[in-house]
This record gives C-alpha cells, structure tokens and sequence, in this order.
C-alpha cells in the first residue's frame, strides 16, 4: 500500500514507519495526500491501523470551513478555532496494533478491531462529568480536532472509546458512530409511546439509519419524509408505515392527513423549509428534535410554543454510553444495517463530491485493508 511513498535507501516496510493521511490543507480545496512519522502512542493512548472510516456530511462542513446559519450568516470553523491541516474522519473501525505504557487494555486485545467512539471530551468540565463528552465545552473529537480515520493511523487517548464489533460487518459498524449514533441519540430524545407517529425527514445517510433503528427500537408507526421518490419508495419497502414527497403541492397537509398528527418529528435535514414543516405537524406536546445542519432558521410564534405545549429540542451525535446501546442492539440483529458503499481510501476527494452533489445513495465507507 502507498509504496511509492518509499524514499531512497529505505528497505523497510514504510507503512510502519509512517502515516499516510488525506488532510484539508486549506478550506475549500480538495483533500491532500500527506505522509508523517508513524505516531507512538504515550502514557494512556492506543494506536490504530485503520481499517474503515465512513464519509459524513459534516466532513464536507468541516472542509467548507463553515456552517451557513441562514440569512448569509455563517459561522466558521475558524471560530470554534478549527484550523487547518485538519485529518477528517470520524466513523472509524480500526485494529489495535499498539499501547502506551500506562493503558489500560482490560477487556481489549492487540490484533482485534474495534469502533471507534470519536466524541471525546476533556473528562472535567459539567458535561464530561455527566458522562456527556461529546457535549464537551473544550471537545477534543477524533476527525476534528484530532487527527481522524482520513488517516491510516490513529491514536484513541483511552481504551474506554474503543467498542468490541464481533459479528458486525466493519464497514456497517463504522457507520454507527456518527449517523448511527446521531440517529439514535435522537430518537431516544421523543417523548412519545412506540404506538405515536415518529416522523423522519430526510432520507440520507443518517435519515436511513433512523428509520432502521426506529424499527429495531419497536416503533410501530413511522412516517418518511424526502424529496426523492426513489428514496421514499425504498423506505416503505423497508418498513416505513407512511410517506410524504416534499415536491408535493402541501406536504403539510399531506403528513396530517395520513397520521392525525405527528408526536415526536426528527428533521435530519434542518433547513428553514424542513423546520417549519416539523412543526406545523407536531400535535400537542409532540417534539421537534433537530438534527440535520443545512442552514437557515427556525421561525416561531412564542404563544404558539406555550399553548401547543410542543418541544424544541436540538441533539448532537450522542454519548459514549448510547453509542455502547446501539452497538449491541446491532449485534443483537434488531437493526437491519444501513446500505453502505465501500471504496478505496484514495477516492477521498470522489466521495465528498458526491455527497456534496446529493449524489451518494449509500453512507459511503473508504477502505484501508
Ligand atoms: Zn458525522
Ligand atoms: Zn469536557
């Protein structure tokens, strides 16, 4: 792999000696290819071979440098002190090649592969304490602020972020820990009973995995909601109990009209139009749980909120123990995997066009073995 890397006089093996990555080197051009020394893992870190790593749309945020906050507002990576060279990836399934002298590798064995939990936070502030790290006041996430799975090597500060997979597909397990986790996290914010309408909108990447692990949490009945028809129709071939294509004429009255109202909406898209949807179908003390991130703003009448009684609730990624829950539910076989399409690491830069073109029709996996 990578052998044209290999310099003049070396007879190693230099993937052992070094570390092939695709870095944003500057916001808004494509990936580059960059090679460091091999990390030694110190004190309580592990080091990993990369054996998958998903491609989220927040990569493509992350490369854009920024999040459009509607109304030609934006707030840039800069702000939160995101600087490129940044190494992306945060959906990471990698084998265990090597510990820092002071790790604790209890339950865990060199060799063997394991899912990465990225969200990881400083361990003291009120969150972390909570057991909340990917709420962190000061995040330090692997594939944002830490070197991530667009690299062949990855260091995990500690064993605990490391999640046993056997009996998992590596390419379905990587996808758990953003758009499974994401999914998951969210659902699990509804207040509703599992015989209350959820409805999903937007079938993307992390849409699909809400609708799949909707089902596995025993939701019985479930409404979709998306643009593309093909995408819909795939839904209801997997279980999905209703269905809207927003290019109707009244999407609105569309939803109402099929469910009487909807308890719990998980907008997985989080535009201005997908917002107001949400709520214009909520019943009475139902949830609008925002998840998605394409930019704009929630417009809405305060006596509304009261009277409604509804909830407006925001839910990032999830946490290290709700990532542990979906996992087993997976391995369990209450979760019917989400499709995947894995290719080469080197296809980086096609794969964040396509997603960025609406054009991936699978979370798409890059694939290091
Ligand atoms: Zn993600
Ligand atoms: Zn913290």
């Amino acid at each position: 792999m990578l052998r044209d890397d290999m310099e003049a006089g070396e007879t190693a093996e230099p993937t052992l000696r070094y570390a092939h990555s695709w870095r944003i080197e500057a916001f808004g051009a494509p990936l580059a290819p960059h090679r460091m020394p091999a990390p030694e893992p110190q004190g309580r870190e592990l080091l990993l071979r990369t054996r998958r790593c998903g491609v989220c749309h927040s990569d493509l945020h992350l490369s854009d440098g920024y999040f459009d906050l509607g109304g030609g507002k934006r707030l840039t990576m800069a702000e939160r002190d995101i600087v490129p060279p940044l190494t992306p990836g945060h959906e990471i399934v990698g084998e265990l090649i090597a510990a820092g002298p002071c790790a604790d590798l209890e339950g865990l064995a060199l060799g063997k592969s394991y899912l990465v939990c990225p969200w990881i936070g400083c361990g003291r502030c009120g969150p972390c304490r909570k057991g909340r790290g990917h709420l962190c006041l000061v995040p330090r996430a692997i594939g944002i602020q830490r070197i991530g799975g667009y690299s062949d090597r990855v260091i995990v500060p500690e064993g605990r972020y490391l999640i046993d997979i056997e009996g998992l597909d590596p390419s379905e397990a990587a996808t758990l820990a953003c758009a499974g986790l994401t999914a998951y996290s969210a659902i699990s914010k509804g207040q509703g009973e599992k015989d209350d309408w959820l409805a999903l909108i937007g079938l993307g990447g992390v849409g699909s995995a809400g609708l799949q692990i909707a089902r596995g949490l025993g939701f019985e009945r479930i409404a979709v909601v998306d643009m593309d028809a093909a995408k819909l129709d795939r839904a209801m071939a997997h279980g999905a109990h209703w269905a809207v294509n927003t290019r109707e004429t009244d999407a609105s009255a569309r939803l109402r009209s099929g469910t009487g109202g909807i308890e719990t909406v998980v907008d997985f898209v989080g535009s201005s139009q997908t917002a107001q949807l949400g709520l214009d179908v909520l019943l009475r003390g139902g949830s609008y749980i925002a998840v998605g991130m394409l930019g704009g703003k929630l417009q809405l009448p305060l006596p509304l909120l009261a009277t409604r009684a509804i909830t407006v609730r925001g839910s990032y990624t999830g946490s290290l123990a709700e990532l542990r829950e979906l996992v087993a539910l997976a391995q369990v076989g209450r979760i019917e995997a989400a499709p995947v399409e894995t290719m080469a690491h080197a296809r980086v830069n096609e794969a964040l066009d396509k997603l960025r073109k609406g054009l991936a029709s699978a979370r798409q996996v890059l694939d290091y073995d």
